[in-house]
């Protein structure tokens, strides 16, 4: 069943800010894409008709989409309609059974609150369109373990885990997705990659900016639940994962649910939390507030391909730069034929292979070449390819991919229930015992406690230094 396209589409929360800056973005991409064949149905409280409703579509593609064709904007409009009420009313169903016409394979994203995820399931399935629908929920999917299982039990009152598609937007994201093809594509890649080769392994999310007004928002999350209980142990899990026995969804998530069972859970000494100077002052923030800007963890992933191998991951605001990158590390040569520091029989740097996802989608690995002149020097030089200049193509949103993914009934980029509960027990006794924050300044690379976990490691990357 959840290989059937889906023949319609329900918006909840279409009148909210997720719809405005993503949702209808991704939703003209695909209307452009000639890929979305079915009618679109926005909820939501607000008192609107369909004539309203497009105005809003329409002021959202205006302001997020560059140069949008005004023939894509009225195809995508002619598909749209609206109906309004209140998910906590039952009849809200009944008239958007109707409106759904002969519609049986909807398709219901829910970019609305998680509190009001048990009354959208209950309405949906009051109306029967939970037999052949699916469900499409948005982040944060629960804030510890017990919440996360609490509302999968809720979500499975109505629906069977195949209906249910859990975003996590950084899985659509295209060089996320460029990592597993590269390690299974490739076959130069498999024989190094493991404890025998590779000396660690860093994920670093900066981000140069603060939290810009989200203060209400940001302050009752932090870095580690916001970022890294999700986005950045799912790289990790694309990035060490086993390959997968074949394409299929369940085939790729179960590799990365056996690799997530086998990360450690990680207790207060393995985190440093920070904060940078003036949090407190920003609009929102509790004055008093312990809510993380940044967070570095140290992870041990117990099986054989990684045991040993020092694993780091670090996210903050208000850092040196933006940047979202990934750094394998290889192990050093064992002998030191050639200096890369003029002749002192310093050994060179070890090899790296970087895959840089933001602000350009980037691999580069850094190899040795002979130091043009005499003697028989060494020196970095990096063979890096631009993922856009070498293909010459625009990859798609993340969101368009996903939203078109879930239509389709195409599961693989999205979490399942065990992963995602995996992920929280890895983070649970950080959430349950935190470290203090300690503050730093903005414009740098966090807090110098950070530096602590680095055992094994060099050094913290500075993320290619541009
Ligand atoms: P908003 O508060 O902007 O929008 C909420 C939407 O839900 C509105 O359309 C609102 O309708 C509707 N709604 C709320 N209560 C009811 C109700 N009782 N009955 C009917 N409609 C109701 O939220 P966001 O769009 O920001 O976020 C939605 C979800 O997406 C959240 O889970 C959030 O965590 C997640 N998310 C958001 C991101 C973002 O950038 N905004 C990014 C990642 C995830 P109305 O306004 O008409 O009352």
């Amino acid at each position: 069943m959840a290989e059937q396209p889906g023949d319609a589409l329900v918006l909840f929360g279409a009148s909210g800010d997720l719809s405005r800056k993503k949702l209808f973005p991704a939703l003209y991409a695909l209307e452009a894409a000639e890929r979305l064949d079915v009618p679109v149905i926005g909820v939501a409280r607000s008192a609107w008709d369909d004539d309203r409703f497009r105005v809003q579509a329409r002021e959202s593609i205006d302001e997020m989409v560059a140069d949008a064709e005004s023939s894509v904007v009225e195809r995508l409009l002619a598909r749209v309609c609206f109906v309004s009420g209140d998910y906590r009313e039952l009849e809200l169903f009944d008239r958007l059974s109707v409106a759904l016409g002969g519609a049986v394979r909807p398709v219901a994203y829910l970019a609305v609150p998680p509190f009001l995820f048990d009354d959208v399931a209950s309405g949906l399935a009051h109306a029967g369109l939970n037999e052949h629908g699916r469900l499409v929920v948005e982040k944060p999917f629960g804030r510890d373990l017990a919440s996360a299982q609490e509302l999968n039990a809720i979500l499975h009152r109505h629906f069977d885990e195949s209906q249910i598609f859990r975003i996590d937007h950084f899985l659509g994201k295209e060089p996320v997705q460029n990592i597993l093809v590269f390690r299974f594509a490739n076959s130069l890649l498999e024989p190094i990659w493991n404890r025998q080769h590779v000396a660690s392994l860093q994920i670093t999310m900066a981000e140069d900016f603060g939290i810009e007004g989200r203060g209400g928002f940001y302050d009752d999350i932090g870095a580690l639940r916001d970022v890294v209980q999700n986005h950045l142990l799912q790289i990790l899990a694309v990035l060490a994962m086993e390959p997968p026995v074949s394409a299929d969804a369940d085939a790729m998530r179960d590799e990365k649910v056996k690799l997530l069972r086998s990360v450690r859970s990680l207790r207060p000494d393995d985190v440093v939390r920070g904060q940078y100077r003036d949090y407190r002052d920003e609009q929102g923030v509790e004055p008093a507030s312990d809510t993380e800007t940044y967070v570095a963890v140290r992870v041990a992933i117990d099986n054989w391909r990684w045991a040993g191998v020092p694993v780091v991951i670090r996210a903050g605001k208000g850092l040196r730069r933006t940047v979202t990158e990934a750094k394998i590390q290889f192990r050093a040569p064992p002998s030191l034929l050639f200096s890369s520091a003029g002749g002192t029989g310093a050994a060179p740097e070890p090899n790296e292979l970087r895959f840089r996802m933001k602000p350009d989608d980037r691999i580069t690995l850094t190899m040795h070449a002979k130091e043009p002149g005499p003697g028989m020097r060494s020196r970095p030089v990096d063979l890096a390819v631009d993922y856009h200049d070498a293909l010459a193509v625009e990859g798609a949103d993340a969101y368009e991919r996903l939203l078109g993914d879930a239509l389709a009934g195409d599961a693989r980029l999205f979490a399942r229930q065990d992963g995602v509960e995996e992920a929280w027990r890895v983070v649970e006794g950080v959430l349950a015992d935190p470290p203090s924050v300690e503050l730093y300044e903005r414009g740098t690379w966090g807090p110098r406690g950070a530096d602590a976990l680095l055992d094994g490691i060099a050094a913290w990357d500075d993320c290619g230094g541009e």
